[in-house]
């Protein structure tokens, strides 16, 4: 009886190492890709002055993921900016708390979600990436690993921002994303080596809850890179994204042989199908595939995205779905 399960499994064996001599070994998602291009960055909404720092680096041959990180890192910085870092709107209860991730060419990726009193959370995206075993620190944690790496504690709130949370306070009427409250800054780029990299940072809905987190931190959701296929970025309302992989699904619909501007409006068309309560919300999205073409899609109108490529940085209208405003 022994000796027959001895041969029944030296037979398994045999198999298994049969049927894998002559397979070709897949090749890994992560593995970096050779090949070389021109540089290109598309980010989300009007962003010129964050693109123009991401060109100042991929021009001189940088990497996209120090483009992205740098770029979007001028967002964070403007106190104009109410849906990104510094002056960034708060919550109900008025805490501004931020949520970003970044993402490499290896597939490499790191993330912070309800981050609060620091310029940066892009920043510490990265480090988490760099330095630590994990992939996202949330809260507490998140603010003491950044305070650890000796970033400074600041007061986030700008007059401005804390302006409108009391007037928004007189009448606590909630409105999940409309094209004053949103604004979220994600930016793929593609480097002189062909490599691709994306970052995404937020300060998230408008007086939402205390405790609340979008999709822009949430790899998938706000952003994806694959090195082998593109980088996809969303902005909108982050319940949304979320429930259908945003990111991730571009990606796959790139891999399928889509451009990224067709694989955004198959995106949106497949979260309006699943889930048509969502039809008068806005979502933008956007993709670059690893040959440096660029596309997006809008769910209304109101949706741009700002390019740079060596002709110069300028802001582009995508085409939408639904005409409602
Ligand atoms: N996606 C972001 C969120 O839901 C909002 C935005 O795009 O501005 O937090």
């Amino acid at each position: 009886m022994i000796e027959k399960r001895r041969v029944f499994i030296q037979k398994l064996a045999g198999l298994s190492l049969a049927s894998m001599v002559g397979c070709k070994p897949l090749v890994a998602a992560s593995a970096p890709v050779k090949r070389t291009g021109k540089p290109i960055i598309l980010s989300t909404w009007d962003n010129k002055p964050a693109n123009n720092r991401a060109w100042e680096i991929l021009s001189t041959g940088g990497r996209a993921l120090d483009a992205v990180e740098q770029g979007v890192m001028i967002t964070e910085a403007d106190p104009n900016d109410t849906s990104v870092g510094y002056g960034g709107f708060p919550d109900r209860d008025g805490n501004v708390t931020l949520d970003a991730c970044i993402m490499d060419e290896k597939g490499r990726c790191g993330a912070v979600a309800y981050l609060q009193h620091i310029m940066h959370p892009i920043r510490v995206a990265r480090l988490v990436m760099d330095k630590t075993p994990h992939w996202m620190l949330v809260g507490d944690g998140a603010l003491a690993f950044a305070l650890a790496e000796g970033m400074k504690k600041e007061n986030l709130l700008t007059p401005k921002a804390e302006a409108a949370w009391r007037e928004w306070l007189k009448s606590s009427n909630y409105k999940p994303i409309s094209s004053e409250n949103h604004d979220t800054i994600g930016m793929v780029a593609l480097d002189q080596n062909g490599q691709l990299s994306g970052a995404c940072t937020t300060s998230g809905a408008a007086w939402k809850m205390k405790g609340r987190v979008g999709d822009s931190p949430i790899i998938g959701a706000g952003l994806y890179v694959d090195n082998e296929v593109g980088a996809a970025s969303a902005t909108g309302l982050g319940e949304m994204v979320v429930r259908a992989c945003g990111a991730h699904t571009i990606i796959e619909f790139m891999r399928q042989g889509l451009s990224p501007e067709m694989a955004c409006k198959k995106t949106l068309e497949r979260i309006i199908r699943l889930w048509p309560e969502h039809k008068g919300q806005q979502l933008g999205l956007l993709a670059i595939d690893n040959q440096g073409n660029i596309g997006g899609y809008g769910l209304r109108p109101g949706y741009k995205m700002t390019v740079t490529d060596d002709s110069g940085t300028r802001v582009v209208v995508p085409k939408h779905l639904f005409e409602w405003d």
